[in-house]
């Protein structure tokens, strides 16, 4: 992100910060190289501070250590001006030596210079720096301002898809900034849920507040001027309110209209966040109106919805009241009755109204509980009728007799366990009926479900049919096909030549007889990447489609992959555990087998948490390892959102460790901006112990299987979620020796850690996955989006009770009207038909 107010490397607050600091030091910090002293300075600059985006804990950092300057002797100033130099140049590494006052020879007295020569502000920020829009004058909403009368409750109902023009009260100007939010039709607003809600039910005088503490105060404002700065360029509009215990001074940035808007003698309300400046309680932009109009943003539960840049907060929530008065009554609620009230929901309407405006927390949890039921219900019905329509389809069936299957397993260098044995059986059944399977395959990181889906694509090709294989990353689906190179030949009549890979990294002449074989039926399986979807790759019999980490695909992924096919089989695979509850409501539309064992003579990864004081030991523990001729994984997390400065800080760290303590060993580099060859090459290179150790950023974190690896040390642990934790510890202990995880957080604070700790009792995903979705929800180990999951408002995939509920009324209704087509449930169809089809295009 390229930031526009970086001048020659540096911020331009900062640069002032030290232009001002350098003059103090000169003139003995005396307080005067601002005319009116440091006092003067200090707010303007935190409002161009925030303008110029400099971090928050940085601005904190200069206004409170500079809070007291003024007052302090010049010793004590020249004190607090270095530490604070010292400490800015940790987080700022462009300004270390940058104020070295010993340098500046203490010369005459220099006059006092005016304000200006501490440099003007580059163009003064134009907008308040809390809010990031602002508009001279506020887009018309006139509902809120001359409110229309009400309709009658015999008006029609509401036209959920009305544009939001034909809303009396909202006119084209207004329309278009709400297009911005993505708000379109009076549905899209009635549905816009808050984000959170600000309790400023709870009024407070002026003479109880606290510092940092949210409330609504309402007073008389005594005076209100706008103040000049910067040269003219910045307003700051300051006023003093009273309430007859107190006064407390306000101040807005940049919003000079409020002027006309207000003058002395008005009472007013004011909700917002108490600060100080200069060791006084003030108020900085917070929310206000006058106290004769209608409380509707202050003096109650407060919903605060997501902005975007144009938009301010209490201009939307007065849109949104407007809406919400005349239109939340008269939505038309699809849920028939006797769901509603056997779920125990309160009606639609009230939901609506009640989740932008409640009455109290108990009203708003009701809201909440009818829009969290509706979506999950609608998600419920949504996969069973899916699952109901697949199993209307026809397909070649493929059988193989038990002979085959004990060959087949003979043919292994091991016997597969109960639960693949289980799962095989699951999916030869699927298989051998005359309907397309729909098959996920769930089982924890090293369960062993490559082997049976190897079966799978055996039985596949002995009834001549095609099969195509697709991961995520190219370094797995290279793993498969050596896998399935080595596997297939052997354990059943499939010859190596017919077995291909395509990834992006494969040359247009291999493609090209690729694609030959694949339509002329001469190669049976595929293995591939991405690459198989965006490759015009047609297949002469395509009877079976795997899905490898399926949880990196989208439905939609998966839905062309099949229609290269004439309804093939699918079979998914998943190493993420999912909670039962969880996996009927995202793959709801599959059937499941689970492989809940693991191959016999694994011993647990054994997990360690340790401090960063004592990184030494972990390496000295590595190479331990490295002389019993073992290998090693050291992970670094995601350092920055960019994979570019994510790469950088992997390329120092690799060289750090190569040229450090691992010098008589070979270190190998993958991080996520190498070409797709490169990243195969070095992991190749690592199978076959080329290298010692592989230092990655999380890309490895999917599926890589290096048998000899017999530890893993992950740095930065705290940052990364559990299912993620638990997936790099995957990447060892595939072997049959001991193997090893070492969790290094980032501080000895990071190390109290409940994640951590989880990791160090259990390895078994299932348990690790219940704990994570209890803590954080399920977006980290469902890659909510990735998966082709809708997006819920309103619902939380850990409200398993909820989830359940939701489940039981979908499953009574199919039970009840198994096509859907009584009269009474035609509303209901279509809120369905719309809320899947809103689904899809979000996932396209
Ligand atoms: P995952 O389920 O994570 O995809 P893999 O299929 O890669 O796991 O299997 C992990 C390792 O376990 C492989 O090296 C495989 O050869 C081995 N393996 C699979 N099944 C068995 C078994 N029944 N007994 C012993 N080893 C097995
Ligand atoms: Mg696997």
């Amino acid at each position: 992100m390229s930031n526009p107010f970086i001048i020659d490397g540096m911020n331009s607050a900062i640069q002032k910060l030290l232009n001002y600091s350098r003059l103090e030091a000169k003139r003995g910090f005396d307080n005067r190289a601002v005319v009116g002293g440091l006092q003067k300075m200090l707010e303007p600059w935190e409002a161009e501070a925030r303008e110029t985006q400099l971090p928050e804990n940085l601005i904190q950092l200069v206004t409170g250590r500079l809070r007291d300057y003024p007052r302090l002797s010049p010793d004590s100033r020249a004190e607090i001006l270095e530490g604070l130099w010292n400490r800015l140049s940790q987080d700022l590494p462009d300004v270390r030596g940058a104020y070295a006052p010993e340098q500046t020879l203490p010369g005459p007295e220099p006059e006092p210079i005016p304000q200006t020569a501490v440099e003007e502000p580059k163009p003064a920020p134009t907008k308040e720096p809390e809010e990031p829009e602002l508009q001279e004058t506020e887009p018309e909403t006139g509902s809120s301002d001359e409110p229309e009368p009400k309709p009658a409750a015999s008006e029609p109902p509401a036209a959920l898809g009305a544009p939001l023009t034909t809303i009396s009260g909202i006119g084209p100007r207004s329309a278009s900034t709400l297009k911005k939010l993505e708000l379109e039709s009076l549905g899209d607003l009635l549905w816009h849920l808050p984000r959170r809600y600000d309790d400023y039910s709870q009024l407070k005088t002026i003479n109880r507040l606290w510092y940092g503490e949210d409330v609504t105060i309402i007073g008389t404002v005594d005076r209100i001027n706008v103040r000049k700065v910067r040269g003219g360029k910045l307003t700051i509009i300051e006023a003093i309110v009273s309430d007859g215990t107190g006064s407390i001074r306000v101040t807005w940035f940049n919003q000079q209209w409020m002027v006309k808007k207000l003058s002395s003698g008005d009472p007013i309300v004011l909700s917002g966040t108490i600060d100080q400046y200069l060791g006084r309680l003030v108020m900085k932009s917070p929310d206000w109106e006058l106290l004769d109009r209608e409380n509707l943003h202050t003096n109650r539960i407060v919903p605060v919805y997501p902005l975007t840049a144009g938009i301010r907060q209490k201009w939307l929530r007065r849109v949104i009241f407007a809406v919400v008065d005349r239109y939340a009554e008269r939505v038309p609620d699809p849920l028939p009755p006797t769901i509603q009230s056997s779920a125990e929901l309160v009606s639609l309407p009230e939901a609506l109204s009640q989740i932008h405006f409640p009455d109290d927390w108990d009203a708003l949890h009701r809201a909440q509980q009818r829009l969290s039921f509706d979506e999950l219900f609608l998600l419920q019905l949504g996969v069973i009728r899916q699952k109901r329509d697949w199993e209307d389809l026809q397909t070649s069936p493929f059988e193989v007799d038990d002979s085959w299957v004990e060959s087949f397993t003979s043919a292994l260098p091991y016997h597969l366990t109960d639960a693949q044995n289980r799962a095989l059986k699951d999916i030869r059944s699927d298989l051998s009926a005359a309907k397309p399977m729909n098959r996920l395959l769930e089982g924890d990181v090293g369960s062993g479900k490559t082997i049976v889906a190897a079966a799978a694509i055996g039985i596949t090709a002995s009834n001549a049919a095609q099969t195509a294989l697709m991961a995520p990353t190219s370094i797995l689906a290279e793993q498969h096909y050596h896998t399935l190179c080595e596997v297939l030949p052997r354990a059943t009549g499939i010859e190596a030549g017919s077995i291909r890979l395509l990834t992006g990294a494969t040359s247009e002449a291999d493609k090209k007889a690729i694609r030959e074989g694949l339509s002329e039926g001469r190669i049976s399986v595929v293995i591939g990447t991405h690459a198989l979807l965006e490759d015009p790759v047609t297949f002469n019999q395509l009877g079976l489609v795997i899905i490898d980490e399926q949880h990196r695909f989208g439905v939609e992924q998966r839905a062309r992959m099949r229609a290269k096919g004439n309804n093939p089989h699918l079979l998914v695979m998943t190493a993420t555990p999912i909670p039962r509850s969880l996996a009927l409501t995202v793959y709801g539309d599959l059937n499941l087998s689970v492989i809940d064992e693991m191959p016999p003579g694994r011993q647990p990864i054994e997990t360690h948490v340790f401090l960063p004081s004592e990184r030494l030991r972990a390496h000295r523990f590595i190479i331990s390892q490295l002389e019993q001729g073992h290998q090693a994984f050291i992970i670094f997390p995601l350092v920055e959102e960019s994979e570019k400065v994510d790469a950088k800080a992997a390329v120092e760290e690799h060289k750090a460790l190569q040229e450090g303590i691992f010098k008589p060993f070979k270190v190998g580099l993958l991080h996520g901006r190498m070409k797709p060859d490169d990243k195969e090459t070095v992991m190749e290179q690592f199978r076959r112990q080329e290298f010692d150790i592989l230092v990655s950023t999380s890309v490895v974190e999917v599926g890589v299987d290096v048998p000899n690896a017999s530890v893993i040390l992950i740095e930065g642990a705290n940052r990364f979620g559990l299912a993620q934790l638990h997936q790099f510890r995957g990447r060892v202990g595939r072997g049959e020796m001991q193997a090893y995880c070492i969790l290094i957080p980032d501080s000895d604070d990071a190390a109290e850690n409940k994640r951590l700790e989880a990791m160090e009792q259990t390895s078994d995903g299932f348990k690790l996955a219940e704990l994570d979705l209890e803590q954080r929800g399920p977006g980290d180990f469902l890659g909510t989006r990735q998966s082709g999951f809708l997006e819920l408002k309103a619902a939380r995939l850990s409200d398993v009770a909820m989830i359940e509920k939701a489940r039981r009324e979908a499953v009574r209704l199919f039970d009840d009207d198994p096509a859907l087509d009584k009269p009474e449930h035609q509303p209901l169809v279509e809120w369905l038909d719309r809320f899947w089809n809103i689904a899809r295009g979000e996932m396209s």
